[in-house]
């Protein structure tokens, strides 16, 4: 096997795949490292929610785009991916949440994003597990959701029918336009592109990534438990929390029956052991909104580590200092969303194309020019 590529891709979790088939597509001879599976890592912990989220412009862009791809994709063979067009039930639990979902409902259509609100009344009729007592809720109609593992393999596979290559190998050092396996081979490419996930800082230490670990547990099947993704408005609290530990409510019903649990979010650990503390705050907080799911066999909880940058969204673009190193990482939450959109503007810029959306936002230079003003 030759040792050259025109790109070397170190990763090859959703967002390092997405990248290959984007940028095979584009005709250029693509090499993956990844030292485990495909689709490990994040991507096999994650919930696979396809979720537009609007709290700024910029995710709002990134994820709405993202999602028109999803759609496409998923369209070619949907069972494979074990896609559901399920929709996101926003609850709120009062009236001030009440006014959160409104705000949200605006934004989104004025983006013409399919929602509606929905009054208690419609709310317990959709999902009648819900606890009595909640104001409303918001539906997202064209959220879906996938198994995240199997959507990494399809687009490996697409992009290995156009000639793209992978190797088993753990990366050890990223250097001028090549690559330092762990045998000591040495791969050289024109890019190589980062998509390491939460691991990314191991081999590129000044990118301001710090994992942000999440347990989700799975039930036994109940069809029919609940029927859309349930999330709190409280989530968005959750999510932008940059510290502590916090739980939210966040409920899945997968294709199978079974009932996906989420979710958690703890810094400064990258010990993967799931705490059994953790679950009881989760089953106890998720029991607050869903009381029949204490009656529900859980059959295993698993966790993975988020890759999470200062200001929530992806670096998506070329390393400002080391020429050749294109970035794919700092998804958080998110990556299974916006895993093909990062790879289209991603392959866009590589390519030399006009970006398929505004890019700036995800630039990574945006923490040095930053940082830069602050000084
Ligand atoms: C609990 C939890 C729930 C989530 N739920 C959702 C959700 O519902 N919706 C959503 O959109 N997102 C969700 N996410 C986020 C999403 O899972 C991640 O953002 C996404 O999987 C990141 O993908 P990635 O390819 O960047 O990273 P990863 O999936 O972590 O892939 C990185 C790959 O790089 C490989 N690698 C690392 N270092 C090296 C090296 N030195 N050499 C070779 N290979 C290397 C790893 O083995 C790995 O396979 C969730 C995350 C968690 C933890």
């Amino acid at each position: 096997m030759s040792n050259s590529a025109d790109v070397l891709v170190v990763g090859a979790g959703i967002v390092g795949a997405a990248c290959a088939d984007a940028l095979s597509a584009r005709g250029l001879q693509v090499l993956v490292i990844e030292q485990d599976t495909v689709g490990s890592g994040a991507t096999a912990a994650g919930m696979g929610h396809l979720v537009v989220m609007d709290d700024n412009p910029a995710e709002l862009a990134l994820t709405a785009y993202s999602l028109s791809l999803w759609r496409d994709f998923v369209a070619e063979q949907p069972a494979r991916h074990e896609y559901s067009r399920c929709g996101t039930i926003w609850v709120a639990s009062d009236d001030e949440e009440l006014a959160a979902a409104r705000a949200k409902a605006a934004t989104m259509s004025d983006y013409g994003l399919a929602c509606a609100m929905l009054d208690s009344s419609l709310l317990y009729e959709m999902e009648p597990q819900l606890r009595p007592g909640l104001a409303g809720g918001l539906l997202v109609h064209d959220d879906g959701l996938v198994y995240p593992p199997k959507s990494a393999r399809i687009l490996m596979d697409r992009a290995h029918s156009r000639g793209a290559r992978l190797i088993v190998s753990n990366v050890r050092q990223i250097g001028d336009g090549c690559v330092v396996l762990g045998d000591g081979t040495r791969l050289s490419a024109d890019a190589v592109v980062l998509a390491a996930g939460s691991r990314s800082t191991a081999l590129v230490p000044e990118l301001p990534v710090q994992p942000k670990k999440g347990h989700v547990m799975i039930t036994d099947r109940y069809p029919g438990f609940v029927r859309h993704q349930l999330v709190e408005l409280g989530y968005i609290k959750s999510a932008h929390a940059a510290s502590g530990d916090s739980v939210a409510f966040n409920l899945q019903p997968r294709p199978t029956g079974q009932v996906l649990i989420g979710s958690s979010r703890q810094f400064d650990t990258t010990d993967l052991t799931a705490e059994p503390q953790m679950m009881a705050r989760m089953l106890s907080h998720a029991c607050s909104f869903t009381p029949g799911l204490a009656d529900l066999n859980i059959l295993r909880c698993w966790t993975g580590l988020r890759a999470a940058t200062p200001d929530g969204l992806p670096l998506i673009g070329p390393h400002s200092a080391r020429r050749g190193l294109w970035l794919a990482t700092g998804h958080e939450g998110l990556g299974i969303t916006t895993s093909l959109a990062t790879a289209e503007l991603l392959a866009a810029q590589i390519a030399g194309e006009a970006a398929p959306i505004a890019h700036e936002a995800y630039l990574p230079g945006r923490f040095t020019t930053k940082e830069r003003a602050r000084a």
